[in-house]
């Protein structure tokens, strides 16, 4: 009996040390101050992975990891769809958002954005062979492919006499398009003129005419206020350090 108390004793022991072993490492991992960053990772040139490549890439995770970085933080990057990303934030699962994401009232009820860091709208692409369509208006009688959970899908489903097909990434509507289920895809004209300009992008052109102008935010949770002052903080940084500048020209080439 005695020796038994003994080991249930010994055995609590160590079952304790091992908890404050955990929480140790817990303690570590808060000291380094992680940003758990959620991103769709499948839209170039703001994020997406090359072949061979192990990092994320593009202009939203070198900002992202910028803003963590003068935040005293490393970004930890988790690939999530994009229609995910909202919820996650809102389960606590990551602290940020950076996804090309437009900021817009119908979102602003949700989370909270950073101060603006990119100014971009929705282009469409269409078949070279494409005649009918020249700009927004012709998509009528049309059968149309957007990304779902976007400004883009929002915006075509509000069009009268549009077939919507809606897929999950860019990728996916580029290659419906080009397998002729639909006749063209709306999407965002930075990842429009990436996939045309600097992709093997054979049989499809896009369109110059623009559906609407947007500005893409960094989202964080509403009750996170302390977080959103930071990342506007880190921002503003950027822009006065020339980092953002160097950041931009490496992704578009020009200085904005
Ligand atoms: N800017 C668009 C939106 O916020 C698309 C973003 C994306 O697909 N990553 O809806």
């Amino acid at each position: 009996m005695k020796l038994k108390k003994l080991a249930l004793v010994l055995t609590g022991a160590l079952v304790s040390l091992a908890l404050v072993g955990c929480g140790g490492g817990d303690q570590a991992k808060q000291d380094a101050k992680v940003l758990r960053v959620g991103a769709a990772v499948d839209f170039a040139p703001f994020e997406f992975q090359d072949e061979g490549q192990k990092e994320y890439q593009g202009f939203d995770m070198d900002l992202i990891r910028a803003v963590a970085k003068e935040m005293g933080s490393e970004a930890e990057i988790q690939n999530i769809g994009f229609d995910g990303l909202i919820p996650a934030l809102q389960a606590k699962n990551i602290d940020v958002i950076i996804s090309g994401m437009t900021i817009n009232d119908e979102r602003k009820q949700k989370v909270n954005f950073s101060d603006p860091y990119y100014q971009s709208g929705l282009t469409m692409i269409v078949r070279s062979d494409e005649e009918a369509i020249k700009s927004f208006k012709d998509l009528k009688g049309h059968k149309v492919a957007v990304q779902i959970g976007t400004t883009s899908a929002n915006m075509v489903k509000e069009m009268e006499g549009v077939t919507v097909t809606e897929l999950n990434t860019p990728a996916d509507c580029f290659m419906e398009l080009k397998a002729r289920g639909v006749d063209a895809v709306v999407n965002d004209r930075p990842v429009n003129d990436y996939y045309i300009n600097q992709t093997q992008a054979v049989g499809v052109k896009s369109l110059a005419d623009k559906l609407s102008a947007e500005d893409y935010g960094i989202a964080m949770a509403k009750d996170n206020a302390d977080l959103q002052k930071k990342v506007n903080e880190a921002l503003k940084k950027l822009h006065e350090n020339g980092e953002y500048d160097k950041i931009y020209q490496k992704w578009f080439g020009a200085s904005k």
